[in-house]
Protein backbone atom coordinates (compact mmCIF):
# COMPACT_ATOMS: atom_id res chain seq x y z
CA UNK A 1 0.00 0.00 0.00
CA UNK A 2 2.50 2.41 -1.11
CA UNK A 3 -0.23 5.66 -1.08
CA UNK A 4 -0.80 5.05 2.72
CA UNK A 5 0.37 7.92 4.30
CA UNK A 6 3.10 7.51 7.23
CA UNK A 7 2.11 7.57 10.83
CA UNK A 8 4.19 10.93 11.44
CA UNK A 9 2.22 12.34 8.48
CA UNK A 10 -1.38 10.77 10.48
CA UNK A 11 0.08 12.32 13.28
CA UNK A 12 0.46 15.87 11.99
CA UNK A 13 -3.30 16.12 11.19
CA UNK A 14 -4.48 14.80 14.67
CA UNK A 15 -2.05 17.59 16.05
CA UNK A 16 -3.59 20.10 13.51
CA UNK A 17 -6.90 19.26 14.55
CA UNK A 18 -6.27 19.56 18.12
CA UNK A 19 -4.58 22.63 17.66
CA UNK A 20 -8.04 24.16 16.61
CA UNK A 21 -9.30 23.95 20.51
CA UNK A 22 -12.76 22.58 21.23
CA UNK A 23 -14.53 20.87 18.94
CA UNK A 24 -17.67 20.77 20.41
CA UNK A 25 -20.90 20.97 17.69
CA UNK A 26 -20.77 24.32 16.51
CA UNK A 27 -17.51 25.54 18.79
CA UNK A 28 -15.90 27.68 15.87
CA UNK A 29 -12.97 24.71 15.99
CA UNK A 30 -15.43 22.67 14.71
CA UNK A 31 -16.26 24.58 12.29
CA UNK A 32 -12.45 25.21 10.97
CA UNK A 33 -12.33 21.44 11.16
CA UNK A 34 -14.86 20.80 8.59
CA UNK A 35 -13.43 23.37 6.03
CA UNK A 36 -9.54 21.73 6.76
CA UNK A 37 -11.27 18.41 5.98
CA UNK A 38 -13.34 19.90 2.74
CA UNK A 39 -10.13 20.90 1.66
CA UNK A 40 -7.82 18.40 2.72
CA UNK A 41 -10.17 15.42 0.56
CA UNK A 42 -10.51 17.72 -2.18
CA UNK A 43 -7.05 18.59 -2.50
CA UNK A 44 -6.66 14.23 -2.74
CA UNK A 45 -8.96 14.66 -5.76
CA UNK A 46 -12.02 13.93 -4.12
CA UNK A 47 -15.36 14.98 -5.10
CA UNK A 48 -16.58 17.09 -1.88
CA UNK A 49 -19.59 18.37 -0.51
CA UNK A 50 -21.02 19.90 2.88
CA UNK A 51 -24.46 18.60 3.99
CA UNK A 52 -25.79 21.22 6.38
CA UNK A 53 -26.89 19.39 10.43
CA UNK A 54 -28.91 21.33 12.80
CA UNK A 55 -27.34 20.59 16.03
CA UNK A 56 -28.12 21.72 19.34
CA UNK A 57 -24.85 24.05 20.45
CA UNK A 58 -24.38 24.01 24.42
CA UNK A 59 -21.78 25.70 26.14
CA UNK A 60 -20.72 25.55 29.74
CA UNK A 61 -20.24 28.76 31.86
CA UNK A 62 -19.46 28.60 35.65
CA UNK A 63 -19.93 25.54 37.95
CA UNK A 64 -19.96 26.63 41.63
CA UNK A 65 -20.67 24.43 44.64
CA UNK A 66 -21.20 27.15 47.57
CA UNK A 67 -21.55 25.87 51.09
CA UNK A 68 -23.07 28.36 53.95
CA UNK A 69 -19.61 27.55 56.28
CA UNK A 70 -18.04 29.30 52.93
CA UNK A 71 -16.37 26.36 51.26
CA UNK A 72 -16.49 25.99 47.79
CA UNK A 73 -15.78 24.12 44.77
CA UNK A 74 -15.73 24.55 40.84
CA UNK A 75 -16.99 22.26 38.30
CA UNK A 76 -18.26 21.16 35.09
CA UNK A 77 -21.77 22.18 34.25
CA UNK A 78 -23.41 18.75 33.15
CA UNK A 79 -24.36 19.01 29.40
CA UNK A 80 -27.62 19.97 28.31
CA UNK A 81 -29.01 20.25 32.30
CA UNK A 82 -30.89 23.30 33.02
CA UNK A 83 -28.79 26.65 33.52
CA UNK A 84 -28.81 27.90 37.59
CA UNK A 85 -27.21 31.25 38.24
CA UNK A 86 -28.29 30.42 41.92
CA UNK A 87 -29.99 27.60 43.52
CA UNK A 88 -29.98 27.55 46.90
CA UNK A 89 -31.34 24.37 49.15
CA UNK A 90 -30.54 21.55 51.30
CA UNK A 91 -27.61 19.30 49.76
CA UNK A 92 -27.51 15.64 50.55
CA UNK A 93 -27.12 12.46 49.49
CA UNK A 94 -29.42 10.88 46.90
CA UNK A 95 -30.17 8.25 50.02
CA UNK A 96 -31.54 10.81 52.18
CA UNK A 97 -32.96 13.25 49.28
CA UNK A 98 -36.19 15.10 50.39
CA UNK A 99 -38.06 16.70 47.15
CA UNK A 100 -36.34 20.10 46.27
CA UNK A 101 -32.71 18.85 47.45
CA UNK A 102 -30.07 19.62 45.73
CA UNK A 103 -29.14 16.04 45.55
CA UNK A 104 -25.09 14.51 45.48
CA UNK A 105 -25.03 11.09 43.78
CA UNK A 106 -21.23 9.02 43.06
CA UNK A 107 -20.31 7.55 39.75
CA UNK A 108 -18.13 4.88 39.60
CA UNK A 109 -16.68 3.62 36.01
CA UNK A 110 -17.99 0.02 35.08
CA UNK A 111 -14.93 -2.60 35.15
CA UNK A 112 -15.10 -5.01 32.44
CA UNK A 113 -13.06 -8.41 32.60
CA UNK A 114 -11.91 -9.56 28.95
CA UNK A 115 -12.64 -12.58 29.46
CA UNK A 116 -16.35 -12.16 29.95
CA UNK A 117 -16.24 -9.83 26.55
CA UNK A 118 -14.72 -13.23 24.82
CA UNK A 119 -17.82 -15.00 25.97
CA UNK A 120 -19.70 -12.43 23.97
CA UNK A 121 -17.54 -12.00 21.05
CA UNK A 122 -17.90 -13.75 17.31
CA UNK A 123 -14.06 -14.25 17.21
CA UNK A 124 -10.95 -12.74 18.89
CA UNK A 125 -7.40 -11.63 18.00
CA UNK A 126 -5.62 -11.72 21.17
CA UNK A 127 -1.54 -13.39 20.21
CA UNK A 128 -0.61 -12.41 23.49
CA UNK A 129 -3.08 -13.73 26.07
CA UNK A 130 -4.01 -10.59 27.56
CA UNK A 131 -7.73 -11.36 27.57
CA UNK A 132 -7.49 -13.71 30.16
CA UNK A 133 -6.66 -11.41 33.00
CA UNK A 134 -7.10 -7.85 31.34
CA UNK A 135 -9.92 -5.80 33.05
CA UNK A 136 -11.25 -2.43 30.75
CA UNK A 137 -12.37 0.25 32.91
CA UNK A 138 -14.75 2.06 30.66
CA UNK A 139 -15.98 5.58 30.13
CA UNK A 140 -19.28 4.98 32.11
CA UNK A 141 -21.00 4.30 35.06
CA UNK A 142 -23.75 1.76 35.29
CA UNK A 143 -26.52 4.18 34.05
CA UNK A 144 -24.67 4.86 30.71
CA UNK A 145 -25.93 8.33 30.02
CA UNK A 146 -28.65 8.59 32.81
CA UNK A 147 -26.82 9.85 35.25
CA UNK A 148 -28.89 12.31 36.46
CA UNK A 149 -32.33 10.26 36.37
CA UNK A 150 -32.23 8.44 40.13
CA UNK A 151 -32.27 12.32 41.15
CA UNK A 152 -34.90 13.20 39.40
CA UNK A 153 -37.00 10.73 40.20
CA UNK A 154 -36.49 11.85 43.97
CA UNK A 155 -37.77 15.15 43.04
CA UNK A 156 -34.50 16.97 42.95
CA UNK A 157 -33.94 20.24 42.56
CA UNK A 158 -30.42 20.21 41.49
CA UNK A 159 -27.85 17.05 40.55
CA UNK A 160 -24.37 16.92 41.87
CA UNK A 161 -22.28 14.42 40.15
CA UNK A 162 -19.31 13.02 42.78
CA UNK A 163 -16.87 11.78 40.25
CA UNK A 164 -15.10 9.60 43.09
CA UNK A 165 -15.09 6.32 41.41
CA UNK A 166 -13.11 7.58 38.67
CA UNK A 167 -9.38 6.10 38.36
CA UNK A 168 -7.91 9.88 37.91
CA UNK A 169 -8.99 13.11 39.67
CA UNK A 170 -11.01 15.39 37.06
CA UNK A 171 -13.95 17.36 36.80
CA UNK A 172 -14.45 16.76 33.41
CA UNK A 173 -16.75 14.52 32.29
CA UNK A 174 -18.57 15.44 29.00
CA UNK A 175 -21.46 13.25 29.63
CA UNK A 176 -24.06 12.68 28.92
CA UNK A 177 -23.94 13.86 25.12
CA UNK A 178 -27.59 12.03 24.10
CA UNK A 179 -29.14 16.15 23.81
CA UNK A 180 -31.88 15.43 26.25
CA UNK A 181 -32.49 18.25 27.73
CA UNK A 182 -32.65 17.34 31.47
CA UNK A 183 -35.12 19.77 33.58
CA UNK A 184 -32.77 20.44 36.36
CA UNK A 185 -28.97 22.18 37.18
CA UNK A 186 -26.47 19.34 37.25
CA UNK A 187 -22.83 19.88 38.20
CA UNK A 188 -19.52 17.64 38.44
CA UNK A 189 -17.28 17.14 40.86
CA UNK A 190 -13.68 16.01 41.08
CA UNK A 191 -13.46 13.12 43.34
CA UNK A 192 -11.08 15.21 45.41
CA UNK A 193 -13.60 17.99 45.96
CA UNK A 194 -16.27 15.79 46.34
CA UNK A 195 -14.90 13.53 49.13
CA UNK A 196 -14.55 16.85 51.22
CA UNK A 197 -18.36 17.87 50.16
CA UNK A 198 -19.59 14.21 51.27
CA UNK A 199 -17.77 14.37 54.78
CA UNK A 200 -20.27 17.66 55.38
CA UNK A 201 -23.50 16.48 53.87
CA UNK A 202 -26.32 17.28 54.52
CA UNK A 203 -25.60 20.84 54.50
CA UNK A 204 -27.08 23.89 53.23
CA UNK A 205 -25.50 26.13 49.83
CA UNK A 206 -25.87 27.16 46.41
CA UNK A 207 -25.78 25.47 43.33
CA UNK A 208 -23.98 27.94 40.13
CA UNK A 209 -24.24 25.72 36.98
CA UNK A 210 -24.69 28.49 33.82
CA UNK A 211 -24.46 27.68 30.17
CA UNK A 212 -26.28 28.73 27.38
CA UNK A 213 -28.25 26.63 24.51
CA UNK A 214 -29.21 27.68 20.72
CA UNK A 215 -29.10 25.88 17.45
CA UNK A 216 -26.81 26.00 15.22
CA UNK A 217 -25.80 24.69 11.35
CA UNK A 218 -23.09 22.60 10.83
CA UNK A 219 -21.76 20.62 8.42
CA UNK A 220 -21.61 16.71 7.56
CA UNK A 221 -18.59 16.57 5.47
CA UNK A 222 -19.27 13.97 2.28
CA UNK A 223 -17.02 13.63 -0.04
CA UNK A 224 -16.79 10.48 -2.98
CA UNK A 225 -15.13 8.94 -5.30
CA UNK A 226 -16.10 6.61 -8.16
CA UNK A 227 -15.64 3.05 -8.08
CA UNK A 228 -16.05 -0.38 -9.88
CA UNK A 229 -19.75 -1.08 -9.08
CA UNK A 230 -22.53 0.70 -9.09
CA UNK A 231 -22.74 0.04 -5.03
CA UNK A 232 -21.32 1.94 -2.24
CA UNK A 233 -18.75 1.60 0.73
CA UNK A 234 -19.07 4.76 3.38
CA UNK A 235 -16.18 5.19 5.41
CA UNK A 236 -16.64 7.48 8.29
CA UNK A 237 -15.84 9.13 11.71
CA UNK A 238 -16.85 12.17 13.12
CA UNK A 239 -15.40 15.78 13.70
CA UNK A 240 -17.20 17.27 16.91
CA UNK A 241 -15.28 16.13 20.05
CA UNK A 242 -16.28 16.68 23.98
CA UNK A 243 -12.80 18.64 24.16
CA UNK A 244 -9.56 19.54 21.76
CA UNK A 245 -9.67 15.62 21.28
CA UNK A 246 -6.91 13.78 20.25
CA UNK A 247 -8.50 10.20 20.45
CA UNK A 248 -12.10 11.17 20.13
CA UNK A 249 -12.01 11.58 17.15
CA UNK A 250 -8.92 13.37 15.31
CA UNK A 251 -7.43 10.11 15.28
CA UNK A 252 -10.56 9.16 13.39
CA UNK A 253 -10.58 11.86 10.81
CA UNK A 254 -6.80 10.93 10.04
CA UNK A 255 -7.53 7.22 9.44
CA UNK A 256 -10.57 7.88 7.56
CA UNK A 257 -8.28 10.79 5.74
CA UNK A 258 -5.40 8.02 5.45
CA UNK A 259 -7.80 5.39 3.44
CA UNK A 260 -9.69 8.24 1.71
CA UNK A 261 -5.95 9.08 0.31
CA UNK A 262 -4.53 5.50 -0.85
CA UNK A 263 -8.09 4.87 -2.42
CA UNK A 264 -7.90 8.74 -4.53
CA UNK A 265 -4.36 7.48 -6.20
CA UNK A 266 -5.87 3.96 -6.94
CA UNK A 267 -7.39 4.48 -10.63
CA UNK A 268 -11.08 4.09 -10.66
CA UNK A 269 -11.22 0.52 -11.91
CA UNK A 270 -9.44 -0.66 -9.25
CA UNK A 271 -12.07 0.60 -6.48
CA UNK A 272 -14.22 -2.19 -5.60
CA UNK A 273 -17.45 0.36 -5.40
CA UNK A 274 -17.96 3.52 -5.37
CA UNK A 275 -17.00 5.40 -2.48
CA UNK A 276 -17.95 7.71 0.06
CA UNK A 277 -16.04 9.25 3.13
CA UNK A 278 -18.60 10.59 6.11
CA UNK A 279 -17.36 13.12 8.43
CA UNK A 280 -20.05 13.61 10.88
CA UNK A 281 -20.68 16.57 12.65
CA UNK A 282 -22.94 16.24 16.44
CA UNK A 283 -21.60 13.47 17.70
CA UNK A 284 -21.96 14.81 21.04
CA UNK A 285 -25.09 15.88 20.32
CA UNK A 286 -26.70 12.53 19.87
CA UNK A 287 -25.07 11.49 16.70
CA UNK A 288 -26.63 14.52 14.93
CA UNK A 289 -24.66 14.02 11.72
CA UNK A 290 -25.32 10.63 11.05
CA UNK A 291 -28.79 10.80 11.45
CA UNK A 292 -28.92 13.69 9.28
CA UNK A 293 -27.19 11.81 6.64
CA UNK A 294 -29.65 9.14 7.31
CA UNK A 295 -32.48 11.02 6.58
CA UNK A 296 -30.90 12.72 3.60
CA UNK A 297 -29.59 9.62 1.96
CA UNK A 298 -32.14 6.81 2.76
CA UNK A 299 -32.96 5.85 -0.74
CA UNK A 300 -29.55 5.10 -1.35
CA UNK A 301 -28.79 2.56 1.45
CA UNK A 302 -29.70 -0.07 0.05
CA UNK A 303 -27.07 0.20 -2.13
CA UNK A 304 -24.75 0.52 0.24
CA UNK A 305 -22.08 -2.76 0.67
CA UNK A 306 -20.77 -1.69 3.71
CA UNK A 307 -20.58 1.02 6.36
CA UNK A 308 -17.00 1.07 7.81
CA UNK A 309 -16.68 3.36 10.89
CA UNK A 310 -13.39 4.60 12.07
CA UNK A 311 -12.98 5.29 16.12
CA UNK A 312 -10.38 5.92 18.05
CA UNK A 313 -6.60 4.80 17.80
CA UNK A 314 -6.10 4.83 21.85
CA UNK A 315 -3.59 4.01 24.07
CA UNK A 316 -4.60 2.08 27.23
CA UNK A 317 -3.77 4.42 30.14
CA UNK A 318 -3.25 3.28 33.90
CA UNK A 319 -4.06 5.73 36.75
CA UNK A 320 -0.50 6.48 39.01
CA UNK A 321 -1.29 8.86 41.84
CA UNK A 322 -4.77 10.27 40.43
CA UNK A 323 -2.98 10.75 36.97
CA UNK A 324 -3.24 9.34 34.13
CA UNK A 325 -0.32 7.89 32.28
CA UNK A 326 -0.20 6.32 29.25
CA UNK A 327 0.80 2.88 28.62
CA UNK A 328 2.59 1.07 25.25
CA UNK A 329 -0.66 -0.92 24.88
CA UNK A 330 -3.53 -0.37 22.81
CA UNK A 331 -6.62 0.12 24.35
CA UNK A 332 -9.33 -3.03 23.67
CA UNK A 333 -10.22 -2.70 20.40
CA UNK A 334 -14.05 -3.56 19.46
CA UNK A 335 -15.14 -4.16 15.95
CA UNK A 336 -18.39 -4.02 15.47
CA UNK A 337 -19.39 -6.40 12.27
CA UNK A 338 -22.75 -7.56 11.35
CA UNK A 339 -23.34 -11.35 11.39
CA UNK A 340 -22.86 -11.63 8.08
CA UNK A 341 -20.09 -14.73 7.64
CA UNK A 342 -18.27 -13.34 4.78
CA UNK A 343 -17.86 -10.35 6.57
CA UNK A 344 -16.85 -11.98 10.05
CA UNK A 345 -14.37 -13.76 8.22
CA UNK A 346 -12.46 -10.46 6.21
CA UNK A 347 -12.85 -8.52 9.25
CA UNK A 348 -10.74 -11.74 11.83
CA UNK A 349 -7.98 -12.30 8.34
CA UNK A 350 -7.96 -8.54 8.43
CA UNK A 351 -7.16 -8.23 12.22
CA UNK A 352 -4.55 -11.04 12.11
CA UNK A 353 -2.92 -9.62 8.91
CA UNK A 354 -2.30 -6.10 10.39
CA UNK A 355 -1.49 -7.76 13.72
CA UNK A 356 -4.07 -6.12 15.30
CA UNK A 357 -3.81 -7.35 18.61
CA UNK A 358 -6.34 -6.78 21.93
CA UNK A 359 -9.32 -6.94 18.89
CA UNK A 360 -12.68 -8.92 19.14
CA UNK A 361 -14.57 -9.10 16.47
CA UNK A 362 -18.41 -8.42 18.32
CA UNK A 363 -22.29 -8.79 16.81
CA UNK A 364 -23.56 -4.70 16.56
CA UNK A 365 -25.72 -5.76 19.34
CA UNK A 366 -24.06 -7.27 21.99
CA UNK A 367 -23.31 -4.22 24.44
CA UNK A 368 -26.98 -2.19 23.14
CA UNK A 369 -29.56 -2.83 20.54
CA UNK A 370 -27.17 -0.15 18.64
CA UNK A 371 -23.38 -0.29 18.51
CA UNK A 372 -22.11 2.09 20.88
CA UNK A 373 -20.83 3.85 17.59
CA UNK A 374 -21.24 7.57 16.03
CA UNK A 375 -22.23 5.25 13.39
CA UNK A 376 -24.80 3.50 15.53
CA UNK A 377 -28.39 5.14 13.67
CA UNK A 378 -26.86 2.58 10.18
CA UNK A 379 -27.71 -0.69 11.87
CA UNK A 380 -31.60 -0.04 12.58
CA UNK A 381 -31.25 0.52 9.06
CA UNK A 382 -29.92 -3.07 7.88
CA UNK A 383 -27.21 -1.26 6.56
CA UNK A 384 -24.02 -4.15 6.66
CA UNK A 385 -21.63 -2.82 9.31
CA UNK A 386 -17.83 -2.28 10.18
CA UNK A 387 -17.46 -0.24 13.49
CA UNK A 388 -14.01 -0.35 15.03
CA UNK A 389 -14.07 1.23 18.15
CA UNK A 390 -11.94 1.41 21.57
CA UNK A 391 -13.48 2.88 24.71
CA UNK A 392 -10.31 4.00 26.67
CA UNK A 393 -11.62 5.42 30.13
CA UNK A 394 -10.65 9.22 29.39
CA UNK A 395 -12.75 9.59 26.06
CA UNK A 396 -15.05 12.20 27.42
CA UNK A 397 -12.38 14.15 29.62
CA UNK A 398 -9.65 16.83 28.89
CA UNK A 399 -7.27 14.55 29.70
CA UNK A 400 -7.75 13.08 25.30
CA UNK A 401 -3.99 14.32 24.67
CA UNK A 402 -1.95 14.28 22.05
CA UNK A 403 0.36 11.04 24.22
CA UNK A 404 -2.97 9.16 24.28
CA UNK A 405 -3.16 8.30 20.59
CA UNK A 406 -1.65 5.29 19.56
CA UNK A 407 0.45 6.72 17.16
CA UNK A 408 2.43 2.92 16.31
CA UNK A 409 -1.55 1.65 15.99
CA UNK A 410 -2.56 4.84 12.73
CA UNK A 411 -0.81 2.47 10.12
CA UNK A 412 -2.02 -0.54 10.50
CA UNK A 413 -5.36 0.72 10.88
CA UNK A 414 -5.76 2.99 8.20
CA UNK A 415 -4.61 -0.57 6.12
CA UNK A 416 -6.95 -2.63 7.80
CA UNK A 417 -9.33 -0.16 6.46
CA UNK A 418 -8.30 -0.59 2.90
CA UNK A 419 -8.34 -4.54 3.40
CA UNK A 420 -11.90 -4.25 4.63
CA UNK A 421 -12.63 -1.78 1.58
CA UNK A 422 -10.84 -3.85 -0.96
CA UNK A 423 -12.15 -7.28 0.72
CA UNK A 424 -15.94 -6.81 -0.34
CA UNK A 425 -15.01 -6.70 -4.23
CA UNK A 426 -17.33 -8.23 -5.89
CA UNK A 427 -20.02 -8.76 -2.87
CA UNK A 428 -23.59 -7.17 -3.01
CA UNK A 429 -26.00 -5.41 -0.30
CA UNK A 430 -28.19 -8.11 -0.40
CA UNK A 431 -25.96 -11.09 0.42
CA UNK A 432 -24.24 -8.92 3.19
CA UNK A 433 -27.76 -7.60 5.08
CA UNK A 434 -29.08 -9.80 7.52
CA UNK A 435 -32.04 -8.83 9.43
CA UNK A 436 -31.76 -5.95 12.42
ZN1 LIG B 1 -15.54 8.90 18.44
Amino acid sequence: MEHMPSAAEMLGWIETVVGQGIRRPGYPADAWTEQWLAERLSGFGLEVSLEPVEVRRWQPGTGLLRLDDGTSWTGLPLPFTAPARSLRGRIARLADARPGDIVVDELTFTELPQSFVRTLATSAYDPEGSFDTLVQTIPFGPRMMEVVEPALAAGAAGFVGALTGLPWDTRDYYVPYDAIERPIPGLWLSGTDARRLLARLPCEGELIAESTLDTVTTHNVVATLPGASPHTVIVASHHDAPWASAVEDASGLALVLATARHWARVPARERPHNLTFLLTSGHMAHAAGTRAFIDRHRPELANVVLQLHLEHAALRCEAVDGKLVPTTDPEVRWWFTTRAPQLEKLVATTLEAEDLRRSFVLPPDVFSPMPPTDGAFFHPEGVPLVHFLSAPMYLFDSADTIDKVDVAGLEPLARAAVRIVAGTAGWTPAELRVAP
